[in-house]
């Protein structure tokens, strides 16, 4: 961390060109190429980076004070809370990252309505720990490392979302630093046009600083992982896909199929939630998923909330870039279930993870939200490692899909914004877009052009 301006001239001779160093405001604190911390700022969990600036705020005018500078240079710009994105770029090569982890705190505003305020740079692991002796939570993903800021702008689809629906269902208000460095207030009254659209594209349209979200009651939880056979995986699919669309809604599950392994039997990984602390209800919800197919293995505990979102904290070393294709489905038909065995059978993902989405997330109108995917029972994503193998095969999927949940999206073709953002919806971000960030200064994330 370097606060002066007088860094050593070996740390200066790292320095990229078309960033005005000297001109970065003397009372934030920064990170550049030669300076010790930068080992730890440079890449996220998932990219590899190699930033000309990487600036940290510590309050929001702070942020606006980073942004007014960041604005200025004529080099890319990634926005990043807990840096585990992957459509959005929060690190980039020869830019300014503006890092707003510092910006962690979990506070509870009231006790009455469950209502809590949390900075975008704290961790899902730290919210459900902070909540948790309260006997509360807030669903959010299936990995708690993953930060507030990311997840929060766009969706968020976690253990508990068939029950309690997407994390920005939850959100009442949200403070931000728009383009033009002003800080405003956004909720249902308040500038509501831009609430709507940060609950589902907020990263187009500022720097969240703040969140606030009515969190709910939620005491421990049924764990479950199920090693399945997965010999004739569009078969395991489709059966999995029903019997989580016919589970109660205290039910959330997701199916992963990785590579096929010469030699090896081929297994499905499933993994499932049920917020229920009583092991009949557990054990009832699960024998449904357990028979989808010949069970080879199972593991089934009874724990807090806060120790299924439990990870280790610890600096990124993410290399390259991820190579990842998303999609939203209504229902696993059997002809999506075996385009999706062919995919898998092909070699070209070695990570192919179904989530279930459904539940909740349909009790709230399409056009309530930016995230307009409401009827999707699932999110789809394989992760592979060509982007030439991937595409095509994945492109001719496409007619068995019904939208996308961007936050899993790497690829940047302009179709991807109109998968995400249906009409009306992008006619209606973009004119969002024209009023708050014309010079399409957030532009990291499946920037929408105004
Ligand atoms: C291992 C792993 C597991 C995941 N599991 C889930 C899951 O179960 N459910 C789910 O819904 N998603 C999941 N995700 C996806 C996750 O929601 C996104 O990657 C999200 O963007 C990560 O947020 P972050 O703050 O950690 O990322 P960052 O890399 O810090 O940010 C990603 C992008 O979000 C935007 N952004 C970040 N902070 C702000 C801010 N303060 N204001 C405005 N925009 C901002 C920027 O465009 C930025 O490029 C997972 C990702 C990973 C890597």
């Amino acid at each position: 961390m370097v606060h002066e301006h007088a860094p050593r001239a070996a740390a200066r001779s790292r320095r990229h060109p078309g960033i005005a160093y000297d001109d970065v405001p003397a009372h934030l604190e920064r990170v550049e190429p030669g300076d010790p911390e930068y080992a730890r700022v440079r890449s996220t969990y998932l990219r590899g980076g190699s930033p000309g600036l990487v600036l940290r705020p510590g309050t929001p005018a702070e942020v606006a004070d980073a942004l007014a500078f960041a604005r200025a240079q004529p080099v890319k710009l990634g926005i990043r809370s807990g840096g585990h994105g992957i459509s959005g770029r929060s690190t980039n090569h020869g830019g300014v990252v503006l890092d707003v982890s510092r910006l962690n705190t979990i506070e509870v505003l009231d006790k009455a309505t469950r209502r809590v305020r949390l900075g975008p740079g704290a961790r899902w692991s730290d919210v459900a720990a902070a909540l948790a002796p309260y006997g509360w939570a807030l669903t959010s993903g299936d990995y708690g490392g993953v930060g507030v800021g990311g997840l929060a702008t766009a969706g968020g689809i976690g253990w508990l979302v068939r029950e309690h629906g997407l994390t920005i269902d939850h959100l009442r208000a949200v403070e931000l630093v728009l383009a033009d460095g002003s800080l405003v207030r956004a909720d249902d009254t308040e500038n509501a046009e831009l609430f709507w659209g940060v609950r589902g594209a907020g990263a187009n349209f500022g720097v969240v600083t703040s969140f606030e979200f009515e969190v709910d009651e939620v005491g421990d939880v049924g764990f479950a992982q199920l090693i399945l056979d997965a010999s004739d995986p569009a078969a395991l699919m489709r059966e999995w896909g029903a019997a989580v669309e016919a589970a109660p809604r205290d039910l959330t599950s997701s199916l992963i199929l990785g590579r096929p392994q010469p030699g090896q039997p081929a297994i499905a990984q499933v993994m499932a939630v049920v917020d229920a602390d009583d092991p009949e209800t557990v054990l009832a919800r699960l024998r449904p998923l357990a028979a989808v197919a010949p069970l080879f293995d199972h593991q089934i505990q009874i724990l807090p909330y806060a120790a299924l979102m439990a990870v280790p904290p610890g600096p990124h070393h993410g290399q390259g870039e991820p190579v990842s294709r998303s999609a939203l489905a209504d229902h696993l038909t059997p002809e999506l279930a075996e385009a999706a065995a062919r995919l898998v059978a092909s070699g070209e993902t070695h990570f192919f993870h179904i989530r279930a989405a459904g539940g909740a997330v349909a009790d709230v109108p399409a056009d309530a939200t930016a995230y307009a995917g409401r009827s999707a029972n699932f999110s789809l994503v394989a992760f592979g490692s060509s982007r030439a193998g991937l595409h095509p095969l994945w492109d001719a999927m496409r007619p068995h899909f019904s939208g996308l949940y961007l936050n899993f999206e790497t690829d940047t073709r302009e179709e991807r914004l109109h998968d995400a953002f249906p009409e009306p919806t992008l006619t209606r971000l973009r004119a969002l877009k024209r009023r708050y960030d014309p010079g399409n200064v957030f532009r990291d994330n499946f920037p929408i052009t105004p």
